[in-house]
């Protein structure tokens, strides 16, 4: 039988090594995080996560920073890299899947023909996808069913997902019990004469494939579901296992082995540090966007036109917040959010033609907008608790810190909303490998140039004071509206590294393979059986939450393999 390594086991690994197990290959996935499951081929796999909130800030699911840093610099001039954590994703058996709230819209079908539909940009290398959104679908609708989502296709805006392709029934659920603090928001928008919408999320809503339905504990995005009403990739790893495959965590791939137009093998060690060697006839590269590259360029895997590492994308985030005093919104329950709006993805949307033409630009996008949300309770303590440090170090807490968590500002009465960018693939944005730092068992860091172009900054520009609007309409007593982008390039910003948890690009697909590492179906350019599987393959990172795309693009991909 033939034999696949999988590096990884997040959302795109995983729905490789589902495909390739129950093709007959003899699969074994080599993933660098710990298990946080017993029992993964049971329908309802036991989980050691509690409401784990003491865990978030102690690098649970994410790298230690003093362990396995990464590098950052908003340009390749920039005098003050930082290091430190940079666009972390978990570290786990579940890859980023086992941590994130699970929005999971579809893109839209210019993300698939951005090139074709909408024209060059400048500066950028926009190409189109491989497929169309048309071709798209069913993969869509297959992954939707495998993991999960909750939903009202009747109740989405008529965006071109609908018009072009409309799924062939319901969604496996309906959506869950809407948030107060999103509706609020949604409130807003209706009132501007945008178009709100519950929005599809893998997260139970009912009894589903043997798993309960979420109990809106609160502890939604950033932490272990406690009763697996949410599965993500585990979803396709429980199928890969059932079929055969073997999963291997705290196993960490350090070297990719390569002769002529093949990879052999890998070495990998293990959690005490010991060297193995793995031979493969296939070798499917599914670490994430960010240590996939990294991988490739310590691998030093064929690059004549240096492509690897190239054209990696965030996505700019912009979060607008509203205080409501006269009312509790208590936001910090239920799922992360159950609302978004679109109406800024649209390049149609109005004054969007013009603030481009102004800045010299075909066109302009913004993204979707999330709609509600708020700080979980020890962020919020430890905000009033630095504030008191400030005017009384002896007396950080006491009555005064009672009183502020009472009052609440940050959590109960606040309403978050954040519109999710899309950031153009730029050369420039960069993950190559730290001349000098390595980490813990020795492999260079990786290092992360990334900073926005003319388009992010005009977009940010235009839909931010759209933002405030929308808070304001909705009744909001005090908005505030910062951005997650390097901030040396933007008007406001809530800090100097990118953290959004959307990474995309560095190996992505394409027909020329000057401008691209993979072809279409995410094989190497240049070693037959090299394949990736994950959110690095994307050509462009479209205005929307990225995973379910990430899994529906691994799906297709690997039933086009040998
Ligand atoms: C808090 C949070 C909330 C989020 N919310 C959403 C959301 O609502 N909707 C959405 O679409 N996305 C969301 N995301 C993003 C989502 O998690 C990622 O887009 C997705 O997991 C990326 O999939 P991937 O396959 O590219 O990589 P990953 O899922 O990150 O998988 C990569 C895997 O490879 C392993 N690995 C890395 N290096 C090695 C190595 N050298 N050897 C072996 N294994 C290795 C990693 O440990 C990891 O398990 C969220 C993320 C977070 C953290």
């Amino acid at each position: 039988m033939a034999h696949a390594v999988v590096i990884g086991s997040g959302a795109g690994a995983s729905v490789a090594a589902m495909v390739l197990a129950e093709s007959h290959w003899d699969v074994t996935i080599l993933e660098k995080g710990p298990n946080y499951f017993t029992n993964l081929t049971e329908a309802l796999p036991t989980t050691l996560f509690s409401n784990d909130e003491l865990k978030h800030d102690r690098h649970f699911a994410k790298a230690d920073p003093d362990e396995e840093p990464r590098v950052y610099r908003s340009s390749s001039t920039d005098p003050e890299p930082y290091t430190g954590l940079v666009q972390s994703l978990p570290q786990t058996v579940g890859g980023g899947t086992v941590h994130w709230d699970a929005k999971t819209p579809r893109y839209w079908d210019i993300d698939f023909s951005k090139r074709s539909m909408l024209g060059p940009q400048p500066g950028a290398s926009v190409i189109d996808w491989p497929a169309t959104y048309q071709e798209m679908a069913p993969y869509y609708e297959e992954i939707e069913t495998l993991i999960g989502v909750a939903g009202d296709v009747d109740a989405l805006p008529a965006e071109p997902t609908l018009a072009h392709a409309p799924r062939t029934g319901p969604l496996p659920m309906p959506g869950g019990p809407p948030m107060y603090a999103s509706l609020v928001a949604a409130g807003g928008c209706t009132a501007l004469g945008f178009h709100p919408f519950q929005v599809p999320m893998a997260i139970n809503s009912r009894n589903y494939d043997g798993r309960p339905a979420c109990n809106d504990c609160g502890f939604c995005s950033g932490y272990g579901c406690p009763i697996v009403a949410r599965v993500g990739a585990l979803a396709p790893l429980r199928r890969a296992l059932v079929a055969g495959a073997e999963l291997r965590p705290m196993s960490t791939v350090t070297d990719i082995h390569v002769s002529g137009r093949r990879a052999r093998a890998v070495t990998y060690l293990d959690e005490g540090g010991n060297p193995h060697r793995q031979s493969a006839d296939l070798v499917v590269l599914g670490a994430g966007a960010i240590e996939s590259a990294r991988l490739a360029l310590v691998a030093d895997l064929p690059d004549p036109h240096r492509v690897a590492g190239h054209f990696v994308m965030f996505h700019w985030f912009t979060d607008a917040s509203g205080i409501f005093l006269s009312e509790r919104l208590h936001a910090h329950r239920g799922r992360a959010l159950t609302h978004d709006m679109d109406d800024f993805a649209d390049p149609d949307f109005p004054g969007a033609a013009a603030a481009a033409k102004v800045a010299g630009l075909p066109y302009l996008r913004g993204g979707t907008v999330e709609l509600g949300g708020s700080e979980f309770p020890l962020d919020e303590a430890a905000v009033y608790q630095e504030l008191l440090g400030l005017v009384a170090p002896d007396k950080p807490f006491g009555s005064a810190f009672k009183q502020l968590m009472r009052a609440s500002l940050l959590r109960d009465r606040l309403c978050g909303i954040t519109l999710v960018g899309e950031d153009l693939p730029y050369y420039s944005n960069v993950v190559d490998l730290d001349p000098s730092l390595r980490d813990w068992r020795g492999v260079p860091v990786p290092r992360i140039t990334y900073g926005p172009g003319t388009h992010e900054i005009t977009a940010q520009a235009f839909y931010m004071p759209k933002l405030r609007a929308i808070l304001q309409a909705a009744g909001a007593d005090v908005v505030t509206v910062i951005s997650e982008l390097p901030s040396d390039r933007f008007p406001i910003s809530s800090g100097s590294v990118p953290d959004t948890e959307h990474v995309m690009g560095g190996m992505r697909m394409g027909v020329d393979p000057r401008a691209s590492v993979t072809d279409g179906t995410g094989r190497h350019h240049h070693l037959d059986n090299l394949v990736v599987s994950d959110g690095s393959l994307f050509p462009t990172s479209g205005g929307h939450n990225p995973t379910l795309t990430i899994m529906a693009m691994a799906l297709r991909n690997a039933r086009l393999w040998p």
